[in-house]
């Protein structure tokens, strides 16, 4: 091995604090590989978690692996050992399992490149009883796990609280008793809910490329593949096990606070899939902050509706009182009251995240986000108060039934913004910054707008001008947007079957050139991307029970599109 890639270990290790050495041995070894890069992958919770909890099992050992950066690719391919983990620098193809975790779907042709470098058969079907098992989890996989089903041989669908202690043991008794590959497959099939075998279900459509049929192989194998779901979070803590200057969010300890969102936004997976709601408890909380504020001084509360907590303001008060200071990725508008503005003032934030996602109230009932425009108002002019002056704003273009008076009406609702903060009198300063960052709306699974198509990248483009337009001259506002063509491969990989594995396998054998996979591959992708799709249609993640029922969302669905006036929908 290179001196030079093993001396980047070390240096990546000797700035950790948490990482956990485990001697191998009797136990089932798994390296944890995150499909892009270690700055990214080590500032993931869900990432970090699964690390932690593997390690905690008494028969598994868990080491990680991160995409390598492109200039030592070279280097990796020339060393024996080619790709290998962090901890000890054993190759990956002398573990037992391989397992990824899929919180993007634009990460999936790295998911190739890195079994590619260690010298893993893409195909599940071509690997040999010697190779390491490739399992994947992961919100991204838990909602449409189809695109990437011939590359993987196990797919665990929902949380890993709830699914990794039964298959961590399953795999701790098939190690003992030698179990053959296919065996070991098969009886995880059987025995444990939310493990997916894809190779053990066969999956027909006819010419128009519709999916007919699901079947699985064996009648023991369930028709249904059930996503777990931890019923109590407080039986455990989600925090970060591992702190490192070295990844995104090096300066602070990031802890979980809240799992589910009970708004029932209908763009939202988190806000579907991720049901029920559970606030973590203050006790257990408190006791995670103690941790956290032994090794960083800022606390960074993560969760699908942080500003829904019902104790937060008390919560974040603690940490003060403690020495602490507090940061929180993202607010609802409706909960910036006069005590959470104060509350902001005095944990120092400068700098709020706020997503209204659309400027008209009409394009605001369409997606329900359960907003007025007298909440963002009231909002602004709480913030203002107490001297938070810079702001950035989440918008989505592309959302269902949207015209070019919805995109104008985000560029009248930031200028009424901005006119209030410089005319109110709580805000004589006015607004030092509003940065707009506008994402393209994506249809995800699992949610009433399943059924939905991708705006055209062409109107996407346009609108995107349009804003900006509006906007120019607006001396405190800035606008930052993503790519519509990636947004196009986002929603191909989120909503496609198993055939764009194909597409990624020829991604993958042309170096990330999707215009030349889209010219040699024989499927079209416009089929899963701007089609809309009819209710009684099977698509793709049907078989997966996410614990939602199929008639919430029809209805949701339905009404969105029926001008129906919102109702309440706060906590
Ligand atoms: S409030 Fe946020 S997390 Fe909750 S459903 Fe809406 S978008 Fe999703």
């Amino acid at each position: 091995m290179s001196w030079k890639l093993k001396k980047k270990c070390l240096d990546l290790l000797a700035r950790e604090d948490g990482c956990v050495r485990k001697i191998w041995g009797e136990v089932a070894t798994i390296c944890l590989a995150y499909p892009n890069a270690y700055r990214t992958g080590m500032s993931n919770l869900g990432f970090q978690a699964v690390y932690a909890l593997i390690n905690r099992h008494p028969g598994s050992l868990c080491e990680r692996v991160f995409l390598p950066d492109s200039s030592d690719e070279a280097a990796h391919l020339a060393s024996p050992a080619r790709l290998f983990s962090l901890e000890s620098q054993r190759p990956l193809a002398d573990f037992d399992m391989v397992a990824f975790s899929l919180s993007f779907e634009n990460d999936y042709p790295n998911v190739l490149k890195i079994l590619d470098m260690a010298g893993i058969p893409l195909a599940a079907a071509e690997r040999a009883e010697r190779d390491p098992l490739v399992i994947g989890g992961g919100i991204a996989v838990t909602l449409n796990p189809e695109p990437l089903a011939d590359f993987f041989d196990l797919f665990l669908i929902g949380e890993g609280e709830a699914l990794l202690p039964d298959f961590l043991d399953a795999a701790a008794v098939a190690l003992r008793c030698k179990l053959k590959r296919k065996a070991f497959l098969d009886r995880i099939q059987k025995e444990i809910h939310g493990a997916y075998v894809p190779r053990f279900y066969r999956v027909t459509t006819e010419q128009e490329g519709r999916i007919t049929a699901r079947e699985p192989l064996d009648s023991a194998y369930p028709r249904r593949i059930i996503r777990r779901t931890a019923p109590d979070i407080n039986a455990f803590p989600t925090e970060q096990a591992i702190t490192t200057e070295g990844s995104e969010f090096g300066g602070m300890f990031l802890t979980e606070v809240s799992r589910g969102c009970r708004r029932g936004c209908r763009f939202c997976a988190a806000g579907f899939v991720c049901r029920p709601v559970r606030f973590r408890s203050a006790v257990t909380l408190e006791a995670s902050f103690r941790r956290g504020l032994k090794k960083r001084k800022t606390i960074g509360l993560l969760g699908t509706a942080v500003s829904d907590h019902p104790e937060l303001i008390p919560l974040c008060r603690s940490i003060l009182k403690r020495g602490g200071s507090v940061a929180v990725g993202s607010f609802r508008l409706d909960r910036l009251n006069r005590p959470m503005a104060a509350l902001l003032k005095d944990t120092g934030v400068e700098t709020l995240s706020l997503a209204p996602e659309a400027g008209s109230q009409r394009l605001r009932n369409v997606i329900r986000k359960g907003i007025t425009e007298a909440e963002i108002f009231s909002a602004v002019d709480n913030l203002l108060e107490y001297d938070i002056v810079r702001l950035r704003l989440y918008f989505m273009v592309g959302l269902p039934t949207e015209t070019d008076e919805d995109v104008d009406a985000i560029v009248r609702l930031v200028k009424a913004m901005e006119h209030r903060a410089r005319h109110s009198s709580a805000g004589k300063k006015g607004f030092r910054s509003l940065t707009l960052s506008i994402n393209q709306f994506i249809p995800k699974p699992a949610t009433p707008f399943q059924w939905c198509p991708l705006e055209d990248t062409a109107v996407v483009k346009r609108r995107i001008r349009r804003i900006k337009d509006g906007l120019r001259g607006e001396k405190a506002v800035s606008v930052t947007h993503d790519l519509p063509k990636w947004n196009y491969i986002q929603a191909l990989l989120t909503l496609g079957d198993r055939r764009v594995g194909k597409l990624l396998l020829a991604v993958h054998r042309f170096e990330g050139n999707w215009a030349q996979a889209f010219r040699e591959v024989n499927v079209n992708p416009d089929f899963y991307v701007y089609r809309r799709k009819e209710t009684d249609e099977i698509l793709p993640w049907d078989f997966i029970d996410h614990g939602v029922e199929k008639t919430l969302l029809v209805s949701e669905y339905r009404k969105s599109f029926s001008g129906e006036i919102l109702e309440e929908t706060r906590p």
